[in-house]
């Protein structure tokens, strides 16, 4: 994606398009999962920890990208799309992959409309389903197929 385009993206969110801001949107942009502060520093080997957890934390109070508790204990952070800055797409499922560890944002899927008790007023809700992703599926498949050929 062109820097304009990304630049437009922050300034839509109200964020001042710095260089590091446009490296880590940018970055963002390309993960088809959702990354940690770890991560993002192994990718752009450039910036440290701080400024990057910083950015992401801008990120989050301007509503550019949502935090994810996937039961691992460190925090991971998925963009969130336009479309979805209004309910009930908003909430969505992530899914955690026991095999490679990666968590994906299921947005086609929203929460179920919960029953709560009277008086509680729900503000945000978080289900985390675990599983096999797609990739490490299809990688057992592949070794399947490849034993079984190997069989006499
Ligand atoms: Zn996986
Ligand atoms: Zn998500």
């Amino acid at each position: 994606m062109e820097d304009p385009v990304i630049i437009q993206k922050l300034e839509h969110r109200e964020i001042k398009p710095t260089a590091m801001r446009i490296l880590v949107l940018k970055t963002l942009l390309k993960q088809t999962y959702a990354i940690s502060v770890n991560d993002l520093e192994n990718i752009l080997d450039r910036a440290d920890r701080i400024t990057l957890f910083r950015t992401l934390k801008t990120f989050e109070q301007h509503g550019l990208v949502h935090r994810i508790d996937d039961g691992t204990g460190v925090m991971k952070y998925a963009l969130t799309r336009e479309a979805y800055h209004s309910a009930p797409e908003r909430f969505h499922i992530h899914f955690f992959c026991t095999q490679c560890e990666k968590t994906y944002c299921i947005l086609n899927s929203a929460i179920p409309d919960f029953k709560l008790p009277v008086n509680f007023r729900m503000d945000d809700v978080s289900v985390v389903m675990k599983g096999i992703c797609d990739n490490c599926n299809h990688q057992s498949r592949q070794k399947i197929n490849a034993s079984d050929k190997s069989a006499p």
